[in-house]
């Protein structure tokens, strides 16, 4: 029998809660060397949702179910690959090339998605909803697009799930939704879902020297039109530091007049 394949796909990201004088260059733009790198929180979810669906399956149908995480980045984010095989993904990819540099989230969904189609075979493909510091939350949902398969959003977390077919819960402002798809099918996960299992003492020692494979743009067969700056339709036109001076922030009251009120100014500005 075919074996069935899951796809992560993960970003490594700035961690942008730790924050330092260094981290802006003078034109504004991020100076990623001065931040530490991390797992795209997102990300994070959407492993455990991949790896819990492998389980399931494989109890429930007796079939080879393999995890396989897909990162595009510079080498480095190789590390996110390891940390993923750490907690129970069978393996992983990084795609890194110069020619990706300059990828809007549509040159980056087009590069991705050319390498789950190089995989030959996939049944599911599980996304973060959003990278913290892109912060679009196009990439999954373009990416399906352009493999063809139908999305579900915002997913929280399985009900169900065999060989043919996926149940899921999914969160909306007003409430939640359970969807039903057939596969294959691209899922963005959302940040509520359940947190990632810790890592495994015996994968963190048998995985720890895995040579993890780097495939380059000629290895995705790509439209080369359709990668990096060419392919990149968003143009940036001004980028602003913006700071915060202390008169712009108020002090309210921990009280329930003084959220009453915050409430009430913040919908009043149309915030809310
Ligand atoms: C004009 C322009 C030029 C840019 N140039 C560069 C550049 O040179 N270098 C650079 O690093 N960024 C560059 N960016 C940013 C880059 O386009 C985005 O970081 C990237 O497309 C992902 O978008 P996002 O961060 O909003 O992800 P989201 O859409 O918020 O991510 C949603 C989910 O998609 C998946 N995902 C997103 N990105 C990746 C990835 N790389 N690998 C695997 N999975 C992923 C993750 O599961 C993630 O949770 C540029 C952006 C623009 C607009």
């Amino acid at each position: 029998m075919k074996e069935f394949q899951i796809v992560v796909l993960a970003k490594q990201v700035p961690d942008t809660k730790n924050v330092g004088k260094d981290a802006m260059n003078a034109d504004g733009t991020i100076n990623r060397a001065a931040l530490p790198a991390i797992f795209n929180p997102d990300d994070m979810k959407a492993l455990e949702m991949a790896l819990e669906c492998r389980d399931i399956i494989k109890k429930e149908n007796k079939v080879d179910v393999k995890v396989t995480v897909i990162t595009m980045g510079p080498p480095r984010a190789s590390e996110i690959i390891r940390e993923s095989m750490f907690r129970g993904a069978d393996g992983g990819i990084v795609i890194s090339d110069k020619r990706f540099a300059g990828s809007d989230t549509l040159a980056t969904s087009y590069a991705l998605a050319m390498a789950i189609k190089k995989l030959g075979h996939y049944d599911l493909v599980f996304t973060g909803r959003q990278a913290i510091d892109g912060d679009t939350a196009q990439v999954g949902p373009q990416t399906a697009e352009k493999l063809e398969v139908p999305q579900i959003t915002y997913a929280d977390e399985i009900i169900a799930a065999t060989t043919d077919s996926i149940r899921l819960k999914r969160v909306l402002q007003n409430g939640v939704e359970i969807v039903e798809s057939k596969l294959p099918v691209l899922v963005t996960v959302h940040g509520n879902a359940q947190n990632c299992r810790s890592r495994h003492a015996h994968l963190v020692i048998s995985r720890k020297n895995d040579e993890i494979p780097m495939w380059t743009a000629d290895d995705i067969n790509p439209d080369f039109e359709r990668l990096g700056m060419k392919g990149s339709p968003t143009k940036v036109k001004n980028i602003e530091n913006v700071v915060l001076a202390k008169k712009e922030s108020i002090s309210i009251k921990s009280d329930d007049e003084g959220i009453r009120g915050l409430v009430e100014d913040l919908t009043a500005a149309h915030i809310f």
